[in-house]
C-alpha cells in the first residue's frame, strides 16, 4: 500500500513539473486540475486504507481498546472487530455509541485457530494491522494468515500452547524472517505487562542509565471486587499463569522455584505493604536479552490471603488440571439421554467463575505496576522506580471495564497508534523495547496511564 501511495504522489509530481513547464491555455489548466484532483482523491485513499486496523477478540482488554481507538478517530480511519462470536463485538459497538463516539465500526465472526478463516476475512477486510485480543493459544494461527495475507500484527500475550501451559517466545520469535521478508511488522507483548513494563526498561536505559543491572517488575492490585473468588483477566489463562512454577534471572541463569515459593512484603505507592510473589513473567525473557548488562531480573505479583486459600483448593481437587476428562452428562435437549463427553476441568470453572468483564461496577481501589531498577549512572549507583496506578472506577466510568483489563487495553491501542504513524514500523518480529519508547511514554500520559517516577530511593527489595 505504501508503494501504491509512494507512486501516485510522484505521478502527481510529474504532472505538475509538466504544467509548470508548457504554456497552459484554459483547457489544460482545467484538464490538469482534473487530474491533479483525483490523484489527490486516490492518495487519500490509499491513506486511509493503511489506517484499517482489525481487532480480534471482543473480552474485557478488547473492550477497553475498542473505546480508546474509537477515540483516537484522527489516528484510526476504519475499524473492525471481529470474534467467536459476532454478538459480543455488537455489544461492544453498542456499548461505544451509547457513550457518544461516532465511529463506524464493523464487525464479523471468525474462528481464529482456523487459519483459512483468518485468510477469508483479512482477504476481504484488508487490514493494514492485525490487533489480536483473543487469547494466547490463537497468536500463531493469526501470525500465519496474516503473513499469507500482507497483514501487519500486534498482541498483548506470548504464544502458549493449549494442552502445555508453558508459555515462551521462541514460537514467535521464529517467525522474524518471515516478517522481515514479507517487509511485515510484528509487534510482540504489548499491553501493560508485558508491555509497558518493557517499555519503562527501554526509557530507563536510554534517559537514565549508563548500565542497568537489576530489574524487578512489580505488579500490584490492591482492588477489591467484592466476589470471593474471580481473576481480572481470562480466569483459564491466568490459573495457568500462576499455578505454573516461578523463574528469575541471576548471573546468565534461570533459576526455578515451586509455584509462589518465594515471597516478601513490598510498598506500592499510594497503597502500601502489599505481600509479593516471585513469578515467571514472559517480558523477562525479551528483556535480559535485550540489556545483557541486567544481572538479576524478577517478576513480582501481589495476591491475597483469600485468593490463595482459594486457588489452593482449586488445585486440590483437581479444577486446575487442562488435561481432558471423560464425563458422562445429560444431553441437553433430551435430559433422559446421556453422553459421554471431554472436559478440560479448568475450561469448566472458567464457565462458572464470575466473568472479569463483569467485575467493573463494583471494583474498588487500584492497581499499581512499575519497574524497579538498579544501575550505574556517570559511575555512581541508581535506583530508578518507574510506574502507573490505575483506579478500577474511573477505568470502568470510562469503557465499563476494570482496571486490569484497561492497563491491557490502553497500551494494546497507542502500540497499534505508533505504528500506524510510523513511528513502530520495521519489517520483522519485535518486543515493544525494540522500538524507540519516547513517544509511546508520552502517549501514556495523553491516554489515562500516566506515569510516576522516583530517583535514587533505597530498594526494599532483598536480593
Ligand atoms: P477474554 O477471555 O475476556 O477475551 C478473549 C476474547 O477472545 C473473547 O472475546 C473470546 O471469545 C475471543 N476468542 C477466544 N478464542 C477465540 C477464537 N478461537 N476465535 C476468535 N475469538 C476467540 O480475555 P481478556 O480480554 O481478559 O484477555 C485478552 C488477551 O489479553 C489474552 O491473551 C490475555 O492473556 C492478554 N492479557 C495481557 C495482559 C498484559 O498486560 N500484557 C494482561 C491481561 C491480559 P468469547 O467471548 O466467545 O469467549
Amino acid at each position: 500500500m505504501a508503494k501504491i501511495y509512494r507512486l501516485e504522489r510522484d505521478r502527481l509530481d510529474n504532472i505538475e513539473q509538466r504544467h509548470s513547464e508548457q504554456k497552459s491555455d484554459i483547457f489544460t489548466d482545467y484538464w490538469f486540475k482534473q487530474k491533479k484532483e483525483s490523484i489527490n482523491k486516490n492518495i487519500i485513499e490509499e491513506r486511509r486504507k493503511m489506517n484499517r486496523v482489525l481487532m480480534i477478540g471482543a473480552g474485557g482488554v478488547a473492550t477497553v481498546a475498542a473505546f480508546k481507538i474509537a477515540q483516537n478517530a484522527d489516528v484510526f480511519s476504519e475499524f473492525m472487530i471481529a470474534s467467536r462470536r459476532k454478538e459480543k463485538c455488537d455489544d461492544i459497538v453498542k456499548a461505544i455509541h451509547a457513550k457518544g463516539y461516532t465511529m463506524d465500526i464493523k464487525t464479523a465472526q471468525v474462528d481464529a485457530d482456523e487459519v483459512d478463516q483468518l485468510k477469508t476475512l483479512f482477504s476481504d477486510y484488508q487490514p493494514d494491522l492485525v490487533i489480536n485480543l483473543a487469547l494466547p493459544y490463537q497468536d500463531l494461527t493469526i501470525m500465519e494468515a496474516c503473513l499469507a495475507c500482507g497483514c501487519n500484527y500486534l498482541d498483548t500475550a506470548n504464544y502458549e500452547p493449549k494442552d502445555e501451559a508453558h508459555f515462551e517466545y521462541s514460537w514467535q520469535w521464529a517467525y522474524k524472517k518471515r516478517f522481515e521478508d514479507a517487509g511485515l511488522t510484528a509487534i510482540l507483548g504489548c499491553g501493560f505487562d508485558p508491555g509497558v513494563s518493557g517499555i519503562y526498561t527501554a526509557y530507563a536505559a536510554k534517559h537514565h542509565f549508563d548500565e542497568m543491572t537489576h530489574l524487578d517488575i512489580v505488579d500490584c492490585n490492591a482492588g477489591d471486587h467484592h466476589k470471593a473468588f474471580a481473576t481480572n483477566f481470562n480466569p483459564e489463562i491466568n490459573i495457568r499463569e500462576i499455578t505454573q512454577k516461578g523463574l528469575y534471572y541471576k548471573d546468565g541463569e534461570w533459576i526455578e522455584t515451586e509455584p509462589l515459593e518465594i515471597h516478601q512484603p513490598i510498598t506500592y505507592p499510594n497503597i502500601g505493604p502489599r505481600e509479593s510473589y516471585l513469578m515467571h513473567h514472559e517480558e523477562l525473557e525479551s528483556l535480559v536479552k535485550n540489556y545483557p548488562t541486567i544481572r538479576q531480573a524478577r517478576f513480582w505479583m501481589t495476591f491475597g490471603e483469600q485468593y490463595l486459600k482459594y486457588l489452593d483448593v482449586i488445585q486440590n481437587i483437581g479444577m486446575s488440571r487442562i488435561d481432558e476428562i471423560t464425563y458422562e452428562a445429560p444431553l441437553a435437549d433430551d435430559p433422559t439421554k446421556t453422553a459421554r463427553v471431554k472436559i478440560v476441568p479448568l475450561q469448566f470453572l472458567k464457565a462458572v467463575l464470575p466473568n472479569p468483564q463483569d467485575l467493573g461496577e463494583n471494583y474498588e481501589g487500584e492497581t499499581s505496576i512499575g519497574c524497579r531498577i538498579r544501575g550505574l549512572k556517570d559511575g555512581k549507583e541508581r535506583t530508578y522506580y518507574v510506574y502507573n496506578n490505575c483506579s478500577h472506577q474511573a477505568a470502568y466510568k470510562e469503557t465499563g471495564m476494570q482496571g486490569v483489563s484497561y492497563t491491557t487495553g490502553v497500551p494494546a491501542m497507542i502500540g497499534a497508534m505508533m505504528f500506524l504513524k510510523g513511528l513502530w514500523k520495521k519489517p520483522g518480529v519485535w518486543n515493544v523495547e525494540d522500538f524507540d519508547p519516547d513517544p509511546f511514554m508520552e502517549q501514556l500520559n495523553i491516554q489515562g496511564l500516566p506515569w510516576h517516577e522516583v530517583f535514587d530511593e533505597e530498594n526494599e527489595i532483598k536480593d
